[in-house]
This record gives C-alpha cells, sequence and structure tokens, in this order.
C-alpha cells in the first residue's frame, strides 16, 4: 500500500507517453518500408532525398563560410523530390499521410511537452495526471457538484432549531469556499467530527477534486495507510511516504481513529507531523467518528489540542443519522 506521489504518476505517465510515440513511429517506418517495395519509384526518390541531405550536411561542415547558400540549395532540391514522391504515391493510389505517425496526441506529438523555448506538459499529460489523483485518491465523482443536500433531514433540532440539511448546506458552502480560495484561507487546517455515515468523507472528496482541479497539489489518505507509511518509516523501510506528508500542500487524512495504536509510532509521529506541517504553514484536513474526548483519550492532550486550535482550525460537526441506512 504505498503512497502514490504526484511525481511518479508524471514520471509514469511521460513513459507512457514516450512508448506511444516510439509505437507510432516504428509503425510508420513498416509502412514506408511495404509502400517502398510496392513502389519501386517512392522508393528510389526518397533515397535519393536521404542521400541529398546527408551530402548536403557535410558540404556544410567542410564549407562553413557557405552554410547558408549550401542549405537553401539543397533545402530546394528536397522540396522538389519531395513534390515529386508525393506525386508517386499518388500515382499508386496512396497517400502521403499514410507514411506519418499517428500519434496518440496531435498536439504534442507523443512527447508530453508542448511549448518553445519554454517547454511545459501538454493538455494530454495534464488531463491523464488529473484523472489518475482522482483514482489514486478515490474520488470518484464526488464533488461538489454531486453532492446532494436532500439527503439530510430538514427536521429541525428542537435544542437548536436547525436541521441537518441546514447545517449541511452551510458546510458544503464553507468547503467549498475553501477549496476555492486556498491556499486564502482564514483558517488552514479543518477538523470533520460526527458518527460514521455523515457525509464526512465525501466532503473531503469533494476538497480534494477541486483542489485537484485547480492544481493544488494533495495527498488523499486513510488513517490506515498514514499509520502504515509512519511505521515503514518508523522501521526504516520506506522514508517517502512520511515525506509526502510532512511536505504536502493539503495533507487529507481520513477515519482519524480507526488506524491501530502502535507504541512508539502513532502518538509520537502523528504529533511530528502535526506540528511540523503547522509550523511549514501546510494544511491539514481530517474527519474522525471519534468525538473530542475520545479524541483527547485515545491520542493525549498535547494532540488534541493541536487538532482543535480555533485560530487555526476550523471544526465542523456532523449531526444526523447515518445517510447509508436511509431509503434513497
Ligand atoms: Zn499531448
Amino acid at each position: 500500500m504505498d503512497i502514490v506521489s504526484r511525481k511518479a504518476i508524471l514520471r509514469q505517465l511521460l513513459a507512457e507517453t514516450r512508448a506511444n510515440k516510439e509505437r507510432a513511429e516504428d509503425e510508420a517506418d513498416r509502412v514506408r518500408m511495404r509502400i517502398a517495395q510496392q513502389v519501386p519509384v517512392y522508393a528510389d526518390l526518397s533515397g535519393t532525398i536521404s542521400r541529398l541531405l546527408m551530402d548536403a550536411s557535410r558540404r556544410v561542415l567542410d564549407d562553413p563560410a557557405h552554410a547558408k547558400e549550401l542549405s537553401a540549395q539543397a533545402q530546394q532540391r528536397v522540396l522538389d523530390l519531395q513534390k515529386q514522391c508525393e506525386a508517386a504515391l499518388r500515382a499508386a493510389g496512396h497517400s502521403p499521410e499514410e507514411l506519418q505517425p499517428h500519434y496518440h496526441c496531435p498536439l504534442c506529438k507523443d512527447t508530453g511537452f508542448v511549448g518553445s523555448p519554454i517547454h511545459e506538459y501538454c493538455s494530454c499529460i495534464r488531463v491523464a495526471l488529473m484523472r489518475r489523483l482522482y483514482d489514486a485518491a478515490n474520488i470518484g465523482d464526488e464533488t461538489f457538484e454531486h453532492f446532494n443536500l436532500n439527503l439530510f433531514s430538514d427536521v429541525p433540532d428542537p435544542k437548536t432549531g436547525r436541521s441537518p440539511r441546514q447545517i449541511m448546506e452551510t458546510y458544503r458552502n464553507y468547503c467549498e469556499a475553501y477549496a476555492d480560495r486556498f491556499p486564502n484561507v482564514k483558517r488552514r487546517d479543518l477538523l470533520l467530527t460526527g458518527p460514521t455515515g455523515l457525509g464526512k468523507s465525501f466532503m473531503l472528496n469533494c476538497i480534494a477534486a477541486r483542489a485537484l482541479d485547480r492544481g493544488i497539489p494533495v495527498l488523499h489518505l486513510t488513517a490506515y495507510k498514514m499509520l502504515d507509511a509512519m511505521r515503514r518509516y518508523h522501521m526504516g523501510q520506506d522514508l517517502d511516504g512520511m515525506d509526502m506528508m510532512l511536505h504536502a500542500d493539503l495533507l487529507i487524512i481520513d477515519d482519524l481513529g480507526t488506524e491501530p495504536m502502535l507504541e512508539n509510532i502513532t502518538i509520537e509521529y502523528l504529533f511530528t507531523l502535526l506540528n511540523e506541517r503547522r509550523a511549514g504553514r501546510l494544511a491539514t484536513l481530517i474527519a474522525t467518528n471519534l468525538s473530542l474526548r475520545e479524541l483527547q483519550a485515545r491520542y493525549t492532550e498535547r494532540i488534541l489540542s493541536r487538532l482543535v486550535d480555533r485560530s487555526q482550525t476550523e471544526v465542523l460537526r456532523f449531526i444526523g443519522s447515518d445517510l447509508r441506512l436511509q431509503d434513497r
């Protein structure tokens, strides 16, 4: 259960794109060879073109002072020959397009990059990256656009006079504004508490999806996975997971409290993580089924005080009854 980094996904995507490029160009070579066999005139002409090009570059090297005129002359002859080549192909019932490599992405010709002199990732890479980050975060279609307030009861609580639906609407608006404005938010950290099945994970996924859409690096994981990375760090088996958790711009931990309690690890590393991230002014979003009292009992007072520090953290208390048990 490795934590997949954005960098690793990008590396993988670029490798796949380069493989596509090679496949497309190999296929084009095969087509060119086949057509050369079928159309001897074409084979002769393209042979002449390559010899001419080689000859021209040798001459330019021998006589650099006249490089410009030499290459201009060669260029003109090559153009003429290419036209004859094209005519020969058409006469034999082929089109010159057949000889071109068929790239997956015509924009970057499967290099993954566009722009000159400044290279940037092509939109094909950016779109695929987003899709894989969504997959890695298990977000699916859990986005603000799919957030359904009607799932929440509109019966007001007799004590507060507010219904779960009203409260959820406030939270949804708050979280959406948070995701839209991040990192320019008043309180960087969010703590979502309340019983299971009230949409806390859904809300975190909505925030993650919106942040990813905005190109913000998000690391989204369950507390179980978080602890696994801590354990591996502690054993010296893998330093990357902990490093990524310490440095992600936006770290989302779902289901805090469901991970095992490992001696010398769970509390110690969670404290380090929260502390370091706060010192680095990085945002940490946490959902937990535990109440504040249970959090304190499980993780000690010094962790609780960091989890609920009102100067930095917005605490959203989810109320109502389990949505998954209701008829929809
Ligand atoms: Zn592309």
